[in-house]
């Protein structure tokens, strides 16, 4: 954010419920930074995949380049409805998400999961459940490397190849020791495969291991992926920071976000930590389209994402209002049968009230 208390914020509702969400999470944003007295110059981007059927076009270089001159991205979701749609299988994806976060570098993804007083988890049992994931972005299964050969013929070979380097583990790990460092419990879990994918594990393991001589309060843990699962189910509040690789983390932060009551709450980031590049922030939720257009979209995740975003810029205070007014809201309100607009007026009204 510049001297001048002026948050350079793009915008990019996207499809489906998209649009919907964000909406309620710009009008929050409006009600807190009055309150706080700083200003918001806002810029709309048309991207996803109405734009793509309507032009052709999914994130051009000159877009790309707009987008680096803002402090944040606020993104709500894109993706059409498969079942009516003409577009082709992963473009939308590739061409808009995996360029941006590529193009942005963000390597880190950053989930909070909380369990929310008054907000429904499956659990019968879940206890005090407060944790965030620092998933890796841009290494891993996703990093782009790999082919198929033969591709058709009963002689397929297909290859996604994780691609770790000591680089990128090395950013990751020192980002998820700094924040478990910062938060109360200073407990940081490792997860991975170390006993099957030995290479990119013992990569992990060592940098882990170097990086946690440089922070004795924080406390350190490791488990394995699929022993994680499990305990996230039986045991959630053993968690309090955990840091794993991109593909692990993407199963583990839907599973988390289903133990903290569904994923019309679950917000994150995708981080450029080093500042170079605007970060990004969004629900973890796609486009919905099976429920767009109904008022049916709970805007909770765009307006956690937003809160994370002033957190990112430095408003921490403006974040923390936003953060405790979803909490009395949803105390108040988790039972109800509620629209889109019910929501976001609540939560304004309590933040122009805190
Ligand atoms: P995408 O490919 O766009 O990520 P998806 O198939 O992964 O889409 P989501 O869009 O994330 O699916 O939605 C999954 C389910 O969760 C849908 O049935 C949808 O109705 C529900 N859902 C998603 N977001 C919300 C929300 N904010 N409020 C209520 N329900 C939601
Ligand atoms: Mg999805």
């Amino acid at each position: 954010m510049t001297d001048s208390r002026t948050l350079n914020l793009a915008i990019i509702p996207g499809d489906g419920i998209g649009p919907e969400v964000v909406a309620e999470a710009v009008k929050v944003l409006d009600a807190v930074a009055s309150r706080q007295g700083f200003s918001i110059q806002k810029k709309h981007y048309a991207l996803g995949a109405e734009h793509w059927l309507e032009t052709g076009e999914t994130l051009s270089d000159e877009v790309l380049n707009q987008l680096k001159d803002h402090d944040a991205i606020l993104f709500g979701a894109v993706g059409a409805d498969p079942r009516s749609s003409t577009i082709p299988s992963g473009l939308i994806e590739r061409e808009i998400l995996l360029k941006l976060r590529f193009a942005f570098d963000h390597f880190i993804n950053l989930r909070p999961s909380r369990l929310f007083p008054g907000a429904v988890s499956p659990l019968s049992n879940p206890g005090d459940i407060d944790f965030v994931v620092v998933r890796e972005g841009t290494e891993g299964p996703y990093a782009g490397n790999g082919g198929a050969l033969r591709q058709g013929t009963e002689a397929e070979i297909a290859t996604e190849v994780s691609v770790n380097t000591a680089y990128g583990v090395e950013r990751l790990i020192r980002y998820a020791f700094e924040l478990a460092n910062s938060r109360a419990r200073k407990k940081l879990t490792l997860i991975h495969k170390t006993n099957v994918l030995t290479n990119s594990g013992q990569l992990y393991t060592r940098i882990f291991d170097r990086v946690a001589a440089e922070y004795p309060e924080v406390s350190t843990d490791y488990c394995h992926i699929d022993a994680a699962t499990i305990y996230l189910t039986t045991e959630p509040s053993r968690f309090d920071v955990i840091v794993t690789d991109n593909l692990f983390g993407d199963i583990l932060t839907d599973q988390a976000g289903a133990v903290t009551g569904g994923i019309g709450l679950a917000a994150c980031g995708n981080i450029n930590a080093s500042r170079q590049f605007p970060s990004m922030f969004e629900p973890v939720h796609g486009s919905a389209p099976d429920i767009a257009g109904q008022e049916k979209a709970n805007p909770i995740a765009s307006i956690l994402a937003s809160a994370m975003l002033l957190r990112h810029v430095g408003e921490e205070e403006s974040a923390q209002i936003i953060e405790a007014a979803v909490e009395k809201d949803l105390k108040e309100n988790a039972t109800h049968e509620r629209t889109t607009g019910d929501i976001g007026s609540s939560i304004v009204t309590l933040v122009e009230n805190a």
